[in-house]
């Protein structure tokens, strides 16, 4: 297991570390082995009003944050952008020990948040308000103006993607933050908070304080100085954030919920290719994905045939050591395995299991990749989301009867379509009532950023020539690493 610097422990209020003023602390653990990897401040009511208070005051009229030029936020995210890529090896590994997400993947996420940041960056000086035709001398316009303090209440899922995702556009805006990161990741969000210090944004600007949901959560959603409240998370809990922003201030309110995600695979469809796309779309980050598509829709005339590839898939899948060549980890915590194998146990009463089905080893919360075949939509593992691994197939007919079925769920997130009939794709993304739908694909975002060594394992001294002394080995590459990283462009190319 890799050895990883934790820095930062404490809460992140007014660019200060801070304890907790209750000096409470909670335990961080690892998914990987149970064991607790460290305890950080527990933040609650008393330290949001604190980090609060540091926000408004970094948002009054006359500070440093308010009178900075626009194209200046920009430069402050581009420079918070450059430090990431920068800390991407380190911040991925931290990731992984606290979340048990493979590191290869969670580079990936780091690199993909730094460009998130800089897409923002772009926007700051970007804000433009309109003018409206009016009678006579009367000038009429729209000036845009930021929302004020926002508060953020973070997953544990995608830990550095939900807190870029949070803080980006508001920085962009000139809003100011309290984030909550999720109880179980804190520790990248408080390594990305003192990024956010060095890349110079003013104190209070950026505040992280982690702790519980109904405490500091609960404080943050209830506070009357908090002006707009982002929560991504589960349903029941978006619920409570609404129905206390709404008792509150009325304070303005966005929630990214669950799902239950549709992915519809038609006769025409090459097996083995919509066997992959369906595989991914279900499996991709443990299944812990808001947009996992877990129902999976296959049309009668290749459904056999696809049920035995998507269990071929599943049972390679390679699961175990996060920080090895794996495709998939732990889940988050015992809470979610119990929940995870709850679902797995009730599906295999009531369908075909067909690959999968159990834990892997006996510590950690590994769960083998599982497989459900003649699933039927009155189901509990077709209703409900289950959040891990684990596919639930479905056979149909027609394209009438699958768009309604798809579309019967109380989720709305994701869709996928395999097809290679242009008519069926379009008519399926207009009737498909969901947020995104991916055609021939889904959830298209990832790239693949891996450290590797040469293939010929050789390296080579770089020299000081201040001393004349070896710096540091660096692998050596020749033909075969260039063949790679040629295959490589291209592939990123490719129409
Ligand atoms: P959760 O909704 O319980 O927690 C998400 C965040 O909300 C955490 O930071 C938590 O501390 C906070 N929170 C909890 N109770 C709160 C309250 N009363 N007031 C304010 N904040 C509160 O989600 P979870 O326990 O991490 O996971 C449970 C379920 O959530 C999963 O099964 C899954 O369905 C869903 N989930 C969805 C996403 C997504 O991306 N849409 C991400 C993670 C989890």
């Amino acid at each position: 297991m890799a050895k990883v610097d934790i820095k930062y422990t404490k809460l992140f209020i007014n660019n200060e570390w801070v304890d907790a003023v209750s000096k409470k602390t909670f335990p961080t653990i690892n998914p990987q082995d149970e064991s607790v990897i460290v305890q950080v401040a527990e933040g609650d009511k008393a330290d949001i009003d604190l980090a609060v208070q540091a926000a408004k005051k970094a948002f009054h009229r006359y500070s440093e944050w308010r009178t900075l030029d626009a194209s200046q936020r920009g430069r402050l995210l581009l420079k918070l952008a450059d430090l990431m890529d920068r800390d991407a090896k380190y911040l991925s590994e931290l990731e992984t020990l606290d979340n048990g997400k493979p590191v290869t993947q969670a580079y990936g996420e780091i690199i993909w948040a730094a460009g998130i940041v800089r897409y923002y960056a772009g926007k700051a000086d970007k804000i433009l308000g309109s003018t409206i035709p009016a009678d006579g001398d009367v000038l009429s316009f729209t000036l845009k103006e930021p929302v004020g303090v926002c508060g953020s209440i973070l997953p544990w899922n995608y830990p550095v993607p939900m807190f870029i995702w949070k803080i980006a556009p508001a920085l962009a805006a000139g809003c100011t933050l309290v984030v909550k990161p999720a109880e179980q990741t804190p520790l990248t969000a408080l390594a990305l908070a003192a990024l956010v210090k060095e890349a110079g944004f003013p104190a209070g600007v950026v505040n992280v304080v982690p702790g519980y949901g109904p405490t500091a959560g609960g404080a943050l959603t209830h506070h009357p100085d908090v002006d707009k409240v982002a929560f991504t998370g589960s349903t029941e809990v978006g619920r409570i954030i609404m129905n206390a922003a709404a008792a509150v201030n009325l304070k303005r309110v966005t929630l990214e919920l669950g799902g239950k995600s549709p992915l519809v695979i038609f006769n025409d469809a090459d097996v083995d290719k919509a066997a992959d796309i369906a595989h991914r779309a279900a499996f991709a980050n443990a299944g812990q994905c808001c947009v996992a598509a877990t129902r999976t829709y296959v049309q009668a005339g290749i459904y056999d045939k696809f049920v035995a590839k998507a269990a071929e898939i599943a049972q390679k899948r390679k699961v175990g050591n996060p920080y090895e060549e794996v495709e998939q980890g732990p889940q988050i915590d015992k809470e979610m395995y119990d929940k995870v194998m709850s679902y797995i146990e009730s599906g295999k009463k009531q369908a075909r299991c067909v690959a999968g089905g159990n834990r892997v080893g006996s510590k950690g919360f590994f769960i083998q990749p599982t497989v459900f075949a003649d699933v039927t939509d009155d189901m509990k593992i077709s209703r409900e989301e289950i959040f891990g691994p684990v596919q639930s197939i479905h056979k149909f007919d027609s394209f009438e009867e699958v768009v309604d079925r798809a579309n019967d769920s109380n989720y709305g997130l994701g869709a996928g379509v395999v097809t290679n009939d242009v008519n069926i794709a379009l008519a399926f993304i207009r009737h498909v009532r969901a947020g995104s739908v991916w055609v021939n694909t889904y959830e298209h975002l990832f790239i693949n950023n891996e450290w590797v060594d040469a293939v010929s394992k050789k390296t080579f001294p770089t020299i000081n020539p201040q001393d004349e002394s070896v710096i540091v080995q660096v692998a050596e590459g020749d033909k075969a690493d260039v063949d790679l990283a040629v295959a490589a462009a291209k592939k990123a190319f490719h129409r």
